[in-house]
């Protein structure tokens, strides 16, 4: 039997010190054991360790995308130029109806490992090219075989087509049943979540039904709402306040047309805004609220949504939500003094959301 393998990284340059010599770092079982100066006085355990050389790079934990649709990998690009209207049509309308579940386990595990790759090491997988029960299985263990942690969130949606398995809602929901039952507690780092249907495609009543399926089950719940401009007269936010339905159990996609009574109504009910900024300014959505949950006393938390339109790279996200806050902030004249730092940024994806989002217990 090996013994137990430390992993020292050495040659690291520590944020709060950018400019000091740099140190090393020590990982024991999976967590930071030791930050000292040298490599020799800060390890004190017996076992053997790995020694990586960082290069005089700065290390952060891994980061937290809380909205991403990884199976999109597989048509990287396709939407560059494309609005909102048209990416639905072509994607979420169009190709997804002839995804096969190999489609969905080939885009979710490329997708994934480019994440690993961009330092991203948990995301919130709003899956919802959900056509058949393979391809929930697919999308599943394509997550799990590629090590990121996930909420693999069961899309609720609807997919048009005739190749579609799923002939009505009800057999989605009895198949999301089968899929908490086959996979709880299958893998520590995979829980399945909920992905609720998108409003303009279906009723209040529908998304009662869907979030009580999720509350029965105990699953996390993700959800698209406030995105589409202009903004319908009800409020999609405002609906899912009045109903008594949002909770700490969900993470809310973009909010771009929420009211500052509507982001009061998630903050207050203990739920979560995950901000897209290149989708939603590329697709028209609005800037993102990064601004009003700050003032709101809120940690913004950030996502790429789909490759399908930018880069898969969480830090580009980060970048572009700060200089647009930024641009925002200056809006009336420059500042002497830039009130959001690069450093408060880089805290929101590592720390946004819960380790599991949106669990209960
Ligand atoms: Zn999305």
């Amino acid at each position: 039997m090996n013994d137990p393998v430390d992993l020292l990284i050495t040659n690291v340059r520590f944020p709060d010190a950018p400019f000091q010599e740099p140190g090393s770092l020590l990982v024991r079982d999976g967590r930071i054991a030791a930050v000292g100066e040298t490599d020799v006085a800060m390890h004190n355990g017996d076992g053997r360790y790995e020694v990586l050389d960082a290069g005089g790079g700065i290390v952060v934990p891994g980061m937290v995308d809380t909205h991403r649709h990884t199976w999109q990998a597989v048509v990287r690009g396709l939407c560059g130029d494309m609005s909102a209207i048209q990416y639905l049509q072509s994607i979420r309308w169009g190709v997804a109806r002839h995804f096969t579940a190999d489609d969905v386990y080939t885009g979710t595990y490329v997708g994934a490992l480019d994440m690993l790759d961009g330092g991203v090491t948990q995301v919130v997988d709003f899956s919802h090219c959900m056509n058949s029960p393979d391809h929930a299985d697919a999308a599943y263990e394509a997550l799990a075989a590629s090590g990121i942690r996930a909420t693999f969130a069961y899309g609720f949606n609807a997919v048009p087509g005739d190749s579609v398995a799923f002939r009505s809602h009800d057999e989605r929901i009895a198949d999301f049943r089968r899929v908490v039952d086959t996979y709880r507690g299958r893998n520590e780092l995979i829980t399945v979540g909920v992905a609720l249907s998108d409003f303009n495609q279906t009723d209040l009543d529908t998304l009662r039904t869907e979030i009580a399926v999720a509350r029965e089950a105990q699953v996390p719940i993700t959800l698209h709402p406030g995105a589409l401009r202009p903004r319908t007269p009800y409020g999609t936010v405002t609906l899912l306040h009045e109903a008594g339905l949002l909770g700490p159990d969900m993470i809310l996609a973009h909010c771009t047309n929420a009211t500052g009574d509507e982001l009061r109504f998630v903050r207050d009910a203990g739920a979560w805004v995950s901000c897209t900024p290149e989708t939603e300014m590329q697709m028209g959505m609005g800037f993102p609220k990064i601004g009003k949950l700050r003032e709101l006393g809120m940690k913004p938390t950030l996502g790429v949504d789909v490759v399908s339109d930018c880069s898969g790279d969480l830090f580009a996200q980060a970048r572009l939500a700060l200089q647009t806050e930024r641009a925002l902030i200056h809006r009336d004249g420059m500042l002497e003094h830039i009130p959001l730092t690069a450093r408060d940024v880089l805290r929101w994806p590592p720390s946004s959301g819960p380790r599991r989002p949106g669990a209960q217990g």
